[in-house]
């Protein structure tokens, strides 16, 4: 195929951008050809059209330029990356074709622009690098799991946006559980590795395949080394043993390079992520305790999250986020937050001046960012400035405050005043967004630039004064000077005038109503005019980088400042939340104890209507109260209270208050909460077994420090397998492990262990009963549930009277049979009315259809899902009619 020289251009660019989708400016337009054309008239709804309509026509789709942000969200949101390929040269300028490159390439984890960004919200890239495989194996049988033996990987995540940058290393089983707790938007792995891992290990990221070498152990430490400037990562605090960590930090770095083309110099250092020192949160203990999303529709909003959050700024907003999912556990570092938070409730008129000064600044960190990688406009720097001004007032408000972090902050804050006079008296009041169009440095910063504006200026009035000469000269009231492109400045006279055109008028262009005329005069002063307006912009324009060439060299102190203002913010908002809500400020102890008095559950406490949430008391980890049972009827209130004890001694660790009217909370090394399968919808693996790998999970590794709390294990098999496998958890946690522990279960059988096991309590929830109904107290008491009020809540929930009444029936039949756990005799009984259809109702002991021993023996991992579907047909069959075989 011939192709221009443009085309040729294009197939360069392509060629480099591996797959991305390249957006070719043109002009005014972002074009795009060939598959990418296709790609954007399906995701972008932009018209498929073609260039060179011969014989071999190329699909072809654009936009305006100043729509590229949208359109750049819209691709990053359907999942693509896109390459933006710039004219590089003034096109006026240029001779021959216009020259072209690739000035970035964005993917969802090296977003800057604010248009894409959330502000509440962190947006990582992260990189994973592959330990060695072992030699040997891994056990098959079993929870797979569990028996991978002890390969490392190396993990990386940084924000282009702020410049922050950690690295560290896990076992791989970990890798689902710090994906939940990071989760970045974007993550980078080998291209074996991309092949491998699963949907569902990482839902919701993309992954993006890398070369091997960009993993390599030497260049990652040259590359890291370099970024920051110094000759080992040691004074970081990295040593030989991380080496994943580097190599996963430098695959980043790479990555970051190839498609940012600009200065990373915002990204000033690579900290190490230390997990002894962050509450062990997994990835189903997150999902269930609701702690950054739901699990109904996986928004923030209806998350402890986004109760907590009373902050002001997007930093502040985004470091609340860190906080809460990375809780601490030393005891120090909670009681300086909490510290400081205690003086801001206190200090009513100090939080609400921090509050209002917060209120008035800009996203410093992303703003920085922008200013590093050389695409922070007039008014980003302008918001710098802006922000700067707030800090002097700031920084005095918070003298002489007893809080050691408060008086850290104080100190940390540069106001940076050079910064902040240089740029309030170079910009003007209202910065414009372009570069190009001038207007952004105030008179009497520069003199040059004072100079050439008023050439301009002169000249602009010269033109002006001509105007008025000739239209008096030539008698002609309307007589215009305008201007464009193609012609310079002209006369225009409308047709009625026409006829008066003097002789030196020189006529150039006629349009429909009008005649435009060019005189030798004005072209010999056009000359001047333009070529000391150009000056002007130009000389703006430079002196516009040079600003911002300034604030970039301080951009280290900038950033320190920033991380300061997320701090009081998030500070400040936990105090403003304290207050709010009637918090108390809960005493953080070593032991693993937990005495809650009046706990609420924190985000249950806001939605209900106010004063209607009931408070409970927890006790556990002293003398014989250990492990709690909870019993009690469908829609009492047990899963709310169980989550309410792990939201509270998390937030304790947090370092904020807690709903409660007095709490004492021993620091927990991990929390783990679980739902039994039938509660949650799977997410593709049969859910018993999740249910069962995640509850072997915990009973491999919580500690006597931990705190676990499990709803309804159990619960996603037959009754009896699943009493027996509650007990023998039951069991194992509290002989084994001995750490604190809530279990909610409708099981009655387990309260006998509180009979056997020294340590375990029984707690119920109230339920009074008034005519025929059931009240719910949601209050907590001793002792078993007596009761499973199902057969109330069928009734409220609308289930048919007559089957209300004949399952009433039943129970009374079935409580008058004596029954324990060794029982094996079976209860029958036949319904009094309806067709008799062979049907049992067995509690123990049941006859099972032979058809469940056939499902037993379903490999069902084995089976294509055309041949599961005839499978299910085959057994629909078989119970139809029963005397036909199984084929
Ligand atoms: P269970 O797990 O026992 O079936 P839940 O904990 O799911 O019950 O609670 C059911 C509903 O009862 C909750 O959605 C909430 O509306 C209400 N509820 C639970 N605990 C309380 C409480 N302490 N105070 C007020 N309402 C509560
Ligand atoms: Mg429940």
């Amino acid at each position: 195929m011939a192709t221009t020289p443009m085309m040729q251009q294009y197939e360069d660019a392509k060629r480099v951008c591996g797959d991305a989708i390249l957006l070719f400016r043109m002009g005014d337009f972002y074009e795009l050809f060939f598959d990418d054309a296709k790609i954007a008239a399906q995701k972008l709804g932009l018209a498929l059209t073609s260039r060179d309509k011969g014989e071999n026509p190329i699909p072809m789709a654009g936009f305006p330029h100043h729509q590229l942000d949208g359109y750049l969200a819209k691709l990053i949101q359907a999942g693509f990356r896109a390459a933006v390929c710039e004219q590089v040269e003034d096109a006026r300028k240029a001779k021959g074709l216009v020259k072209r490159e690739i000035t970035r390439v964005v993917s969802p984890g090296t977003l800057t622009d604010d248009a894409l960004l959330n502000p509440q919200e962190h947006n990582y890239l992260a990189a994973v690098a592959f330990g060695p495989k072992p030699k040997s194996k891994p056990e098959q049988s079993g929870l797979k799991v569990l028996k991978v033996p002890d390969i490392r990987i190396g993990l990386a995540w940084a924000e282009l946006s702020t410049g922050t940058f950690f690295a560290a290393e896990f076992p791989q089983d970990q890798l689902p559980d710090q994906l939940a707790r990071i989760n970045p938007s974007e993550c980078l792995v080998n291209e074996e590795a991309r092949d491998t891992l699963t949907v569902n290990q990482l839902p919701g990221i993309m992954l993006t395949a890398r070369p091997d070498w960009s993993f390599a152990r030497d260049a990652a430490t040259t590359a890291l080394a370099n970024q920051f400037g110094t000759k080992t990562l040691e004074g970081m605090g990295f040593s030989d043993q991380d080496g994943l960590a580097i190599q996963a930090a430098g695959a980043v770095l790479e990555y970051l390079r190839e498609t940012q083309k600009s200065s990373l110099d915002h990204i000033q250092r690579l900290t190490p992520y230390r997990n002894s020192e962050i509450l062990e949160i997994d990835e189903a203990t997150r999902r269930s305790l609701e702690i950054t999303r739901t699990i109904r529709d996986g928004q923030r909003d209806g998350s402890l999250l986004s109760v907590l959050d009373h902050t002001v700024t997007a930093m502040g907003s985004r470091l609340l986020n860190d906080w809460v999912a990375n809780p601490l556990t030393d005891i120090h570092l909670i009681q300086q937050r909490q510290e400081a938070v205690a003086t801001l409730l206190e200090n009513d008129s100090l939080r609400a001046t921090i509050q209002s000064h917060l209120k008035q600044i800009y996203d410093m960190e992303r703003l920085l960012a922008r200013v590093s990688t050389g695409r922070a406009s007039p008014r980003d720097l302008s918001f710098i400035g802006k922000t700067l001004e707030q800090l002097p007032p700031l920084k005095s408000s918070l003298q002489n405050q007893s809080s050691g972090l408060l008086q850290q902050l104080e100190e940390t804050l540069d106001v940076c005043e050079d910064l902040q006079t240089l740029i309030a008296s170079a910009l003007v009041d209202d910065c414009p967004l372009q570069i190009r169009e001038g207007g952004i440095i105030r008179p009497g910063f520069h003199q040059e630039l004072d100079k050439a504006r008023e050439l301009s200026h002169g000249g602009k009035q010269w033109i002006a004064s001509y105007q008025a000469l000739e239209a008096e000269k030539t008698g002609i009231p309307n007589l215009k000077i305008g201007f464009n492109k193609v012609f310079g400045y002209y006369l225009e006279l409308t047709n009625a005038h026409k006829d008066k055109a003097p002789d030196y008028f020189i006529r150039k262009q006629t349009l429909k109503n009008a005649e435009r005329y060019i005189t030798p005069e004005l072209k010999e002063h056009e000359e001047d005019v333009l070529s000391s307006n150009e000056l002007a912009q130009d000389l703006e324009h430079q002196v516009f980088i040079e600003l911002r060439d300034s604030v970039h060299e301080q951009a280290t102190r900038l950033q320190n400042t920033a991380r300061v203002l997320g701090h009081l913010d998030v500070l400040a908002a936990l105090a403003e939340l304290a207050q709010q809500r009637n918090y108390c400020r809960p005493t953080v102890v070593v032991e693993p104890v937990l005495d809650i008095l009046d706990g609420k559950h924190p985000v249950l406490d806001v939605t209900e209507p106010e004063g209607t949430f009931v408070p409970n008391d927890t006790q556990a980890g002293t003398g014989e109260e250990l492990v709690l049972l909870i019993t009690g009827p469908n829609m009492a209130g047990k899963s709310t209270y169980i989550r309410q004890v792990a939201l509270i001694t998390l937030m304790a660790q947090i370092g904020s208050f807690v709903p409660a009217r007095k709490a004492t909370i021993g620091i927990a090394d991990r929390i783990f909460a679980r739902v039994g399968a039938s509660d949650e919808l799977s997410r593709g693996q049969s859910t018993f077994m999740v249910e069962m790998t995640e509850t072997a999970r915990i009973l491999n590794t919580a500690t006597q420090h931990s705190l676990v709390v499990l709803d309804e294990i159990g619960r996603g098999t037959s009754t009896y397998d699943g009493v027996s496998l509650a007990w023998a958890i039951m069991e194992h946690i509290h002989n084994h492990i001995g750490c604190r522990t809530l279990f909610a279960t409708h099981y009655h059988e387990l309260t006998e262990l509180e009979g056997t096991l020294s340590s375990v309590k029984n707690l119920n929830v109230d339920v009074k009963e008034w005519h025929d109904n059931v009240v719910f107290l949601h209050k907590i008491v001793s002792g078993a549930a007596n009761k499973s009020y199902g057969i109330h809540v069928a009734r409220l929930a609308g289930v048919p009277q007559e089957v209300n009444h004949r399952a009433q029936q039943i129970l009374a039949q079935l409580e008058s049979e004596p029954r324990s756990l060794s029982d094996s005799e079976q209860i029958e009984l036949t319904p009094k009315t309806g067709k008799d259809r062979n049907l049992q109702l067995t509690l123990f002991n049941p006859v099972e259809h032979p058809l469940l021993d056939t499902i037993r023996a379903t490999e069902v991992n084995e089976l294509t899902p055309l041949q599961a579907l005839q499978l299910l047909q085959s057994w629909k069959d078989q119970l139809n009619d029963p005397a036909k075989k199984p084929d």
